[in-house]
């Protein structure tokens, strides 16, 4: 990211409009009053902070991406991304991670490393502005993997929850390949090969992101300071923490085939949201009827906004006179539902148009992943080689090294 000059700063600080947008991240300043030298000193501060700042985050190619995705962490890239708050961003197909649990089944994933390529453009993630890479074409990620298998032990990774969650929903409990269980240090190697400082996802990674800073203190602590710790950024809204999927299971995942895709027919979504978990004790519309596990009233709270009510429902004020209704009973499922079904329908619709558009040049994408996988790669490599550097095993680029060999060899003789 450029550096605001000051005639930036000063643009910034003069508008009421734009200053307003950075207030909201700068609470403990702006707390002391909004005097001429106040702003400037946090919108210095901002830029500074902002200056450092390197977005990471992946996703498995086990499928298309799903609107759990969405407001769990891609929506989020794509606003910091068009917001500018960061110095680099990667984003990464994981196919070396999806091919864990998939080892016998390559072909999946190589078909599915295209479709989330698209999903992401159809978001609005831009390659000139995020290096978008496939995570196998990068080694240097196993290398570091490798190093750091010796700082995590077997014990600590059997009560990493993550990953005591994703070995129960696959039922690997007898037989968890080496490379599925070792998935934390993977991810590790992920982000710091990268030096990310962001790594923003949903709730299911926190276990992850605890692990890998974990790792990076104990790799700083003996090899020196050398690997930047991670930072999880959560989505705002609570009900994006973690999307149960349409069958009111806790988490909608691609492997669960509880999702709906963002790429799905306007008919598929129409289908999947008319047949959603709801309350299976409100069984007649004048039931009184609950909120909580409700999937369809999560999927309000997580995509519903006022303009909604006025386009779609315009007999409730908002979303909370809906809950009121539903749940002192007389409202029915099927017309909540429709209302949902309205939602979704507005919101994916352009991400299906724009996707449909990205498919007309397939190569184009296979070249822009190209592309991002170099960009990558040169930075992975640049972080292995202080790596390397701080564990003592650069050998050939150490001069010192040779010359203190010939003296002591010299001396035995
Ligand atoms: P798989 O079943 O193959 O593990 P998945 O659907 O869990 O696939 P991942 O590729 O593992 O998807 O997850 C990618 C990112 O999306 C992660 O940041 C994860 O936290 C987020 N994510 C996945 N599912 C959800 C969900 N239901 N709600 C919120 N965030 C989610
Ligand atoms: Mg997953």
């Amino acid at each position: 990211m450029k550096r605001l000059s000051y005639l930036d700063i000063f643009n910034i600080i003069s508008s009421e409009h734009e200053y307003n947008k950075i207030r909201t991240r700068f609470p403990v300043y702006t707390h002391f009053g909004h005097s001429f030298f106040i702003r400037t000193f946090a919108v210095n501060i901002l830029n500074d902070k902002e200056m450092g700042k390197i977005i990471l985050t992946g996703d498995r190619p086990t499928g298309r991406l799903h609107i759990g995705h969405y407001v769990g962490s891609l929506k989020r890239r794509v606003d910091l991304q068009n917001a500018g708050q960061y110095e680099k961003m990667f984003v990464f197909i994981a196919d070396a991670q999806a091919l864990t649990d998939n080892i016998d089944n390559p072909e999946k994933v190589r078909q599915n490393v295209i479709e989330v390529a698209l999903d992401y453009l159809a978001c609005g993630l831009d390659p000139t502005k995020a290096t978008i890479f496939i995570q196998s074409q990068i080694p240097e990620l196993c290398e570091l993997s490798f190093y750091f298998m010796d700082l995590v032990t077997v014990s600590r990774l059997q009560r990493n929850p993550t990953v005591k969650t994703e070995i129960q929903m696959r039922n690997f409990e007898t037989s968890i390949p080496v490379g599925f269980f070792t998935y934390p240090i993977s991810q590790a190697a992920d982000i710091t090969a990268f030096r990310a400082t962001t790594v923003p996802v949903g709730e299911d990674q926190e276990p992850m992101i605890e692990q890998a800073r974990e790792i990076v203190r104990r790799f700083n602590h003996i090899y020196g300071d050398t690997l930047v710790e991670p930072e999880i950024l959560l989505p705002d809204n609570a009900a994006c923490l973690r999307l149960p999927g349409t069958d009111g299971k806790a988490k909608m995942s691609k492997s669960l085939g509880n999702c709906i895709y963002l790429s799905e027919e306007a008919d598929e979504i129409q289908k999947k949201v008319m047949s959603m978990f709801t309350d299976p004790d409100h069984l007649r519309v004048q039931d009184p009827g609950k909120i909580e596990g409700n999937t369809v009233f999560t999927y309000l709270d997580a995509f519903c906004r006022p303009e909604h009510f006025e386009r779609y429902l315009p007999d409730y004020p908002d979303l909370n006179e809906l809950k009121a209704h539903y749940q002192r009973g007389g409202l029915g499922d099927v017309k909540v539902k429709r209302f949902l079904n309205a939602i979704m329908q507005e919101t994916l619709e352009p991400i299906r148009n724009r996707r449909k558009e990205f498919e007309k040049d397939i190569p184009a994408i296979y070249d822009m992943l190209k592309q991002g996988c170099d960009v990558a790669r040169a930075a992975a490599a640049d972080t292995l080689s202080d790596v390397r550097k701080a564990m003592k095993i650069n050998y050939f680029d150490d001069a010192d090294l040779i010359a203190e060999q010939v003296k002591k060899f010299a001396a035995e003789k």
